[in-house]
């Protein structure tokens, strides 16, 4: 699994830190997603996928 973010399209609203937060974390001073782990370990698929399908602004892309 690979993970790919388009911060122009995140709005902050930061569902996928909710979801996986071993892979995304939030800029400070704006909310923006930071991606934390690009390729994560097989454990942490299931929390990739639930913080796609959670994000507003469909900014995280899962390649597979
Ligand atoms: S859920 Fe989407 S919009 Fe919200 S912080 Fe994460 S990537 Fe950005």
């Amino acid at each position: 699994m690979k993970v790919i973010i388009d911060e122009d399209k995140c709005v902050g609203a930061g569902q996928c830190v909710l979801a996986a937060d071993q892979v995304f974390d939030q800029r400070e001073d704006d909310g923006i997603v930071v991606l934390l782990d690009a390729l994560p370990p097989e454990e942490q698929h299931s929390a990739v996928e639930d913080a796609a399908a959670r994000c507003p602004a469909l900014a995280i892309e899962v390649l597979k």
